[in-house]
């Protein structure tokens, strides 16, 4: 059967799956899995629940891999990876969703039970329904109809369902990838964890994360008479200034990220006196920059040093510099890897919309794959609900996303 014909049936197949996708996102939804740092129990519940759905439906060589946490009342972290034969197992196509949810916030901002997923007008609410359900549901049924149909995948396919992403994946992909060698070089690892409203951002890179903090130390007197202290909070000011020059030092632009640039801003600042009329001695603000890939963190840490030496000698401050958080960028996976590719001619084939390989300013987990050597892309159709109170599913997207993995199943 040629590709199309087969992919025709494959996505019809998958809208017939419509209630039964939405049945197990409400059975998914009432087995929360908080992790135990957020106040729950794990992901022990779903996983099983996950685990029945597997055997019942033609996965194989399925397998828990269990991360030991003893604050965890299973004293373990379930990562389920799981199979599907293709025609080739020459490369395994994943799809990598995680298990575990953020708790629900305030409830009383929630139009219903977070834990009763409810449909209305198009949309199934609850939490965990979009971040990372939609996506689960949408790879497991993606499978399945490949089953119903009888078709082959032109590749062994892989699920993998994870734990701990929204704590760390310490205990998630991290451990996955540190103790088994499930995945492989050519491997195509989707991770559609991230995304936009049209579907059309495929997410690749990743800037560094810099956040340092600033106390700069004077001398307090009274505002009258400022020759008698040293203002701390106006040598702050101007070493904010000097920082600034940071974005000529590091000039670069790289049209994979938007913004292009790595950005250098001054963000949080702390109380320093409670009245107008004292030369406040004590002052304290913190940086947030976001760094190309290409720059190395110790190089901007170094230019930081420089300013504030600057700033120490012109005005006779002391100036500390802490950091609050480090992370190199993974390196980027290539705009022309072949899962780039494959979704790119698949979100053409299904949304009708030309998607792009885009780079974003924080951390994601195909990080993890980026650093152990794998290219991973994220990519997902979402309105970007998740963590909100009235976290929501658009139907038509778990579908289409179903229909989006089916494709490239069947891809050359
Ligand atoms: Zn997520």
């Amino acid at each position: 059967m040629s590709s199309p014909a087969a992919f025709n049936k494959v996505a019809k197949r998958i809208d017939s799956f419509r209630d039964e996708m939405i049945n197990l996102q409400i059975k998914l939804c009432a087995v929360p899995a908080i992790s135990p740092s957020s106040g729950g129990e794990g992901e022990i519940k779903k996983a099983e629940a996950l685990m029945d759905f597997l055997n019942a439906n033609g996965f194989i060589n399925t397998k828990m891999i269990k991360a030991p946490d003893l604050d965890a009342p299973a004293g373990f972290r379930p990562n389920i990876l799981s199979f599907y034969k293709g025609r080739s197992s020459a490369r395994t196509i994943w799809i990598m969703t995680h298990m575990d949810i953020v708790p629900p916030g305030e409830y009383s901002l929630w139009k219903g039970d977070p834990y009763k997923a409810w449909v209305e007008k198009g949309k199934i609410f609850g939490r965990g329904v979009e971040d990372n359900q939609q996506d689960m549901v949408a790879s497991l049924f993606a499978v399945k109809a490949f089953r119903a149909e009888k078709i082959l995948p032109n590749y062994d396919v892989g699920i993998a369902l994870v734990a701990d992403e929204e704590t760390g994946s310490k205990k998630g992909i991290h451990y996955v990838l540190q103790n088994t060698k499930a995945f492989r070089e050519k491997d195509l690892i989707i991770v559609p964890d991230a995304g936009n409203e049209k579907g059309t951002m495929i997410e690749v890179a990743e800037k560094s994360i810099l956040w340092l903090k600033f106390m700069t130390l004077g001398k307090q007197a009274h505002a009258s008479t400022p020759e008698k202290g040293i203002n701390s909070f106006k040598a702050a000011s101007f070493l904010i200034a000097e920082l600034d020059k940071l974005h000529e030092s590091f000039s670069e632009k790289d049209k994979l990220f938007d913004p292009p640039i790595s950005t250098f801003e001054p963000t949080k600042k702390e109380a320093n006196v409670p009245n107008i009329n004292t030369i406040p001695g004590e002052d304290v603000f913190y940086l947030d920059s976001r760094v190309l890939p290409k720059y190395k963190i110790g190089d901007i840490q170094k230019a930081v040093k420089i300013s504030a030496a600057k700033i120490e000698a012109q005005f006779k401050v002391k100036i500390h510099v802490s950091e609050v958080q480090c992370a190199q960028a993974a390196p980027p996976t290539s705009a022309k890897a072949d899962v780039v590719q494959a979704l790119k001619n698949a979100i053409q084939a299904v949304y009708k919309k030309e998607a792009r390989a885009l780079g974003i300013g924080g951390g994601t987990v195909a990080a993890y794959f980026r650093r152990a050597g794998f290219s991973a892309a994220c990519w997902s159709k979402v309105d970007e609900t998740a963590h909100q109170p009235n976290e929501y599913c658009h139907i038509d997207n778990m579908l289409g996303d179903s229909k989006v993995f089916a494709h490239i199943f069947l891809q050359e």
